[in-house]
């Protein structure tokens, strides 16, 4: 554990995740400063003052610049003026979950990838809680690691959702169990537009793992393959198990005609049919044989995890199904920020669709989805900033292009265009801010709009 006892410590950046590091500071008696140079939210700047933390906004002062390291939040790029100024005076930086990880207690199972982390940080949570085990579920989620680790019981398994941001400053960060889902494009924008740093900052997440560890990946990414490859060849590897749904793996979890199978040191456990998983879409499977992977390596018995992959009822605005009206379902992806989730969500219908596209784009490519929309969407209705875009690539693709100018008037329209036994799916492929706060907002608008027809 690292003593801060009596130390300044600079945090950039006071959302939620800035904040909670300073009062886990505080609380270990290190004398924390928050710089933000936008402007703080009202509650943020309540909890310092109520704290007495110190701070200041709308710029970083001389002062900010002075902290023996700096706490750098996930929303600040490391080119940023301030972490520069830190690293060009030979000075550490560090993300918020290597600070909070100083102060936990193991085990501790950290789960990454580019989609699928909080649907898995949720399913185990849902497999510790039926097996009446203890768990903190934290991280990206909603509440920051640093502050719940200061009221967590100190034998709870702590599941922790990470993001690449997290991950790009650690240093002493070691995670007794690691889970990383896939590796596909997203958030180019912060790796200047290089996907090789981007899967980097990813696998940043076995640097420390040593052979009293484990890391669960999907076999089926040629990354994270190659990755465990080299991480096989390291002589305090940490132990690997592999999940695939397309091949059977030599340690870890796939599936032989339709069952479910774990295999750990050799022995082959069947575990379920898949058909009895509460969810659906291959992504789901996939995302399932991960969390079950990580509950039989922490000793959870075999009919509690099966158990829960069949109540499991997912998170909402992941393939969320809000309504049946006339005939037509209405549901409601508006977590889909990038091409590759929207694949799988159009994959996991059998149906024809009508599909509601947009928002910021990130520079898409939507024809990657061209097979997906040929097969079964009839209508595509764009939404937000992207529409030029989303018109240019899929215009001519799918049989009926149209566009609405709110989140109303996109479900009116697809509804007009739809017949009974079809589906009405939101999932936009792009970020909400044109429109929205957040995609949370996306999905309620949506929802509000369909429960109203
Ligand atoms: P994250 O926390 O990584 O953003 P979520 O679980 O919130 O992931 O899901 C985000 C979106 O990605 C949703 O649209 C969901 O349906 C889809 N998704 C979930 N798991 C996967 C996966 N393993 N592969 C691809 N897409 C996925």
């Amino acid at each position: 554990m690292m003593n801060v006892e009596n130390r300044h410590i600079t945090i950039a950046g006071a959302a939620r995740s800035g904040v909670a590091a300073a009062i886990l500071l505080r609380e270990k008696g290190a004398i924390p400063f928050v710089t933000d140079s936008g402007t703080i939210s009202d509650i943020s700047r309540q909890r310092l003052i109520d704290l007495n933390i110190e701070f200041e906004e709308g710029a970083h002062s001389s002062r900010s610049l002075k902290g023996e390291f700096l706490i750098l939040s996930p929303g600040i790029p490391t080119e940023s003026s301030i972490a520069q100024h830190y690293l060009n005076e030979g000075k550490k930086i560090y993300s918020e979950i290597e600070l909070a990880s100083w102060f936990a207690n193991p085990p501790l199972i950290a789960v990454t990838g580019s989609n699928g982390k909080t649907t898995v940080a949720n399913w185990m949570a849902h497999i510790w809680k039926t097996a009446g085990k203890n768990y903190l579920l934290t991280g990206n989620i909603g509440n920051a690691f640093s502050e719940m680790i200061l009221s967590s019981d100190d034998h709870a398994t702590i599941l922790l959702e990470v993001s690449s941001f997290q991950l790009d400053h650690i240093d002493q960060f070691r995670p007794d169990i690691t889970i990383l889902l896939n590796i596909t494009e997203d958030h180019l924008d912060r790796y200047q537009n290089d996907f090789g740093k981007y899967a980097a900052a990813k696998l940043q997440i076995t640097r420390n793992q040593n052979c009293e560890n484990l890391f669960i990946y999907w076999q089926d990414d040629p990354i994270l393959a190659k990755h465990a490859e080299e991480l096989a060849l390291k002589p305090d590897s940490p132990r690997l198990l592999a999940f695939s749904a397309t091949r059977e793996v030599t340690e870890g979890a796939f599936i032989r005609n339709g069952t479910l199978i774990l295999k750990l040191q050799n022995q082959e456990e069947e575990l379920m049919q898949i058909g009895e998983i509460g969810l659906t879409g291959k992504h789901n499977l996939q995302n399932g044989m991960a969390a079950a992977l990580a509950a039989r390596a922490s000793e959870i018995r075999n009919e509690f995890i099966r158990e829960s992959l069949r109540s499991f009822e997912g998170v909402s605005h992941r393939l969320e199904f809000v309504r049946e009206y006339e005939g037509i379902r209405y549901v409601n992806d508006s977590k889909a920020t990038n091409i590759n989730s929207v694949w799988y969500a159009l994959d996991s219908f059998q149906m024809p669709l009508a599909l509601i596209l947009g928002g910021r784009d990130k520079g898409n490519d939507y024809t990657l989805l061209e097979k997906q929309i040929r097969s079964k969407v009839h209508t595509v209705i764009a939404i937000g900033e992207a529409r030029a875009s989303i018109r240019e690539q899929l215009g001519n693709i799918v049989p009926n292009f149209l566009e609405a100018d709110s989140m109303k008037g996109a479900v009116k329209l697809a509804r007009k265009s739809c017949k009974r036994g079809e589906t009405i799916l939101l999932s936009p492929a792009c970020s909400s801010f044109d429109m929205f706060d957040n995609y949370e907002h996306r999905g309620n608008e949506f929802k509000q709009a369909v429960l109203n027809l």
